[in-house]
């Protein structure tokens, strides 16, 4: 999408260790012309896919899958990040492993949001090694729902979770693939 990568281009730094931060339009401060556009973009690109739920993760992914959702008619649900799960059934888990905070952490859905038969596109600001979708990936087969695709805004090819996923049959759209990035220059090639 081009008005992404352009955005990105004139207001994304980077930094060591292979992370951008786009603090001024997506993570932090939200742009939601922007969002709007990549809600749009993400309808067309899964026109032809039913979808009856979003399901992202908190915190960044929630403001962009809000937007793209008035364009799906669906609810959101967010995986909420939690220290201690609950032992009492009540809800779905998965273990994420955090690129950026270089930690595993929790997250859960309550039973009650998704069921068997939903037929879920999951959206998220970054796809970079893949961990954040495949756990929720993890807790749609747990609920018996069915992935139908994933949306990220941001996909890290270099680092290959997008690749992974493609191969393992999922669907994913991401509307800005960055093949390389350099710290000492700031340079950012896409795909
Ligand atoms: P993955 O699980 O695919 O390795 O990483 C995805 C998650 O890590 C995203 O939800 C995002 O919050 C975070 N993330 C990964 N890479 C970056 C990055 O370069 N910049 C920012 N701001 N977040 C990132």
């Amino acid at each position: 999408m081009r008005l992404l990568e352009e955005r990105i281009q004139k207001d994304g730094t980077v930094k060591e260790g292979g992370v951008l931060k786009v603090d001024s339009f997506l993570n932090h401060q939200m742009d939601i012309a922007l969002f709007n556009e990549m809600g749009k973009e993400w309808k067309r690109l899964f026109a032809d896919v039913p979808v009856t739920k979003i399901l992202t993760i908190e915190a960044s992914g929630i403001g962009i899958a809000a937007i793209a959702a008035q364009y799906f008619n669906v609810p959101v649900v967010f995986a909420k990040k939690t220290q201690s799960i609950n032992l009492d059934g009540s809800v779905y888990t998965a273990k994420i492993q955090s690129f950026t905070h270089q930690r595993v952490y929790d997250v859960i859905v309550s039973r009650k949001y998704l069921s068997e038969g939903d037929k879920v596109l999951i959206i998220d600001d970054f796809l970079a090694n893949g961990n954040a979708i495949t756990g929720l990936i993890e807790i749609l087969k747990e609920a018996g729902a069915e992935a139908v695709g994933v949306g990220t805004a941001i996909e890290k090819g270099f680092q290959g979770g997008g690749d992974r996923l493609r191969e393992a049959g999922v669907r994913v759209e991401s509307l800005a693939i960055i093949e390389d990035m350099d710290a000492a220059s700031g340079s950012i090639r896409f795909r």
